[in-house]
């Protein structure tokens, strides 16, 4: 029997960074050989804020190896960057046509956002869900693995999904959010009740994948904590701690019980050094892996390219489909 399907994407808006890889690409790599897997750069998505031409192309390439040097395998997952495959941006203007205003409105990302760009916040800002709805519909996918962030964009490319079958027939497969609930959200190192995210001005607020070894010791040295003694979980009135026990059970393995028990009678400074050891020893071989690939521009760009080619075949289908559907004429 055929696996299912899942899709999910990365925007090269800025450095990877821990939330990312726990809440996301972590949980690709250890279910990837369940599922058929297609997850791509959505660099379409980055300009929706403004980026530096030559900066969005480097952090493209970048982020491809960074996929593979992660663990992704090219057995299970076909990784491609979105603006190779048209019918994204096709599809995502058809979607456009059926999308009431206010749903669109209603979008919190959307919202927070906003209140950064102020005057500048381009129509892209307004309709980027709607083309995340057209990256994933286009694969048919069943599940999409994101963060807890993207929980409300997964709705409504569910609601798109279900107007568009009710009112041109069944195009659309209904796809399902998988969120593990460990990781989900990463909290900012500098304020433990915001996301860590690629888009936060200070570098402080988070750890990046390629960070070396020194600028962790440095960032975690640094990060937000309190003035409590005992490290513990689950106390609404400590995020930070919260956040930074998390973190260490997910890069060392443990079991939350586990470090429950190893942290409750902990002052921060003996905390902070295991939590950095446990953060470099998780990042140290995807470093070693993304420097190895890195080192073979041309390996990639052949991976990139023929990778691109499997994801525009299944999207093209799914896009006729689509343009049947809706009642345009074939050429
Ligand atoms: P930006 O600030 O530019 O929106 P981002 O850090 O939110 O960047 P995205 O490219 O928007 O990153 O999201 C990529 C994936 O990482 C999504 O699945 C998202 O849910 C997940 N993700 C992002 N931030 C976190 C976080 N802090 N904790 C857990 N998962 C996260
Ligand atoms: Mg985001």
């Amino acid at each position: 029997m055929a696996k299912p399907r899942t899709l999910s994407g990365i925007q090269p808006s800025g450095e990877l960074h821990l939330g990312n890889y726990l809440g996301a690409i972590k949980n690709w790599v250890a279910e990837q050989e369940r599922y058929e897997n297609f997850f791509c750069i959505v660099d379409q998505h980055a300009i929706t804020v403004p980026q530096d031409p030559e900066l969005l192309r480097e952090r493209t390439r970048s982020l491809f190896a960074l996929y593979l040097a992660c663990g992704l395998s090219l057995e299970h997952c076909v990784l491609f960057v979105q603006s190779h495959v048209p019918a994204h941006t096709e599809l995502a203007w058809l979607f456009t046509t059926i999308t009431p205003m206010n749903w669109a409105e209603r979008m919190i990302q959307y919202k927070e956002k906003k209140e950064k760009q102020g005057e500048e916040t381009s129509v892209g800002l307004f309709s980027y869900p709607i083309l995340q709805a057209a990256d994933i519909l286009l694969y048919q996918p069943k599940y999409v693995p994101v963060g807890e962030d993207q929980r409300q964009h997964i709705e409504l490319c569910r609601d798109i999904a279900r107007r568009f079958n009710d009112r041109f027939g069944e195009v659309f497969v209904i796809p399902e959010a998988l969120i593990r609930p460990q990781g989900a959200r990463i909290m900012s190192l500098t304020d433990g009740t915001r996301k860590m995210s690629k888009s936060d001005p200070s570098d402080f607020s988070r750890i990046h994948l390629l960070d070396d070894p020194d600028t962790i010791r440095k960032k975690i040295q640094k990060c937000k904590t309190d003035s409590i003694r005992g490290i513990a979980f689950d106390d609404p009135a400590r995020p930070e701690a919260h956040n930074l026990l998390t973190i260490y059970m997910l890069t060392s393995g443990k079991s939350k019980e586990e470090v429950a028990a190893e942290c409750a009678e902990m002052g921060w400074g003996q905390f902070k050094p295991l939590l950095a050891d446990s953060i470099i020893a998780t990042l140290e071989p995807i470093q070693k892996r993304y420097r190895e690939l890195s080192s073979d521009p041309d390996y990639l760009h052949g991976l990139m390219r023929e990778n691109a080619a499997k994801a525009r075949a299944v999207a093209e289908q799914t896009l006729q489909k689509a343009r049947d559907a809706m009642g345009f004429l074939p050429p």
